[in-house]
């Protein structure tokens, strides 16, 4: 979806959408619903949005896929890549907005949409915050059960006490 700079009037612009955004390079699009609101200052451009999307992501622990749901709110503003509008920018920079650029007097939603979400995608996304992890040693996934596996480290602050344990069994044979 693109809008014209020059046709956002002086009221703003509000769209509500549906759009396709590739989140996963690979995968097919995940449907984003999007609501923005645009104004215009001449030819700075003031995009506020919501978005609210589910994508599939590989839980960090388990390595399990599952559907996480993005829910994200914007505010940015753009300004024309091409017309060296160098002191725009610079005042632009002063500020805590961040800035986008535009070109060619278009401003292409959908990248707008998929710059965001791919901000918001956690680093280290999780099935659950209860997840399990798999088993450092032979793999299972510890959510679906317990494996066989003993714990060989030790609580180190358990140690004298085993090696007293260990003085008594000494003694009695
Ligand atoms: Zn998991
Ligand atoms: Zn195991």
């Amino acid at each position: 979806m693109k809008v014209n700079v020059s046709d956002i009037q002086e009221e703003g612009l509000l769209l509500e959408a549906d759009l396709p955004i590739i989140i996963n390079s690979g995968t097919k699009p995940d449907i984003a619903h999007v609501i923005i609101k645009i104004f215009r200052f001449e030819k700075q451009v003031l995009v506020e949005g919501s978005v609210k999307v589910s994508t599939l992501l590989k839980c960090s622990r388990c390595l399990k896929e599952t559907l996480q749901p993005l829910d994200l709110d914007f505010r940015e503003e753009y300004v024309p890549a091409e017309e060296g509008d160098r002191e725009v920018e610079k005042e632009l920079t002063n500020r805590e907005l961040d800035i986008g650029f535009y070109s060619n007097d278009e401003l292409d939603i959908n990248e707008i949409v998929k710059e965001q979400v791919l901000l918001s995608v956690p680093m280290k996304p999780l099935c659950s915050n209860e997840c399990q992890g798999l088993c450092s040693v032979c793999g299972k996934d510890l959510n679906e059960g317990a494996c066989n596996c003993r714990k060989e480290e030790m609580d180190p602050r358990l140690a004298p006490l085993a090696q007293f344990r260990e003085t008594l069994k000494n003694r009695k044979e």
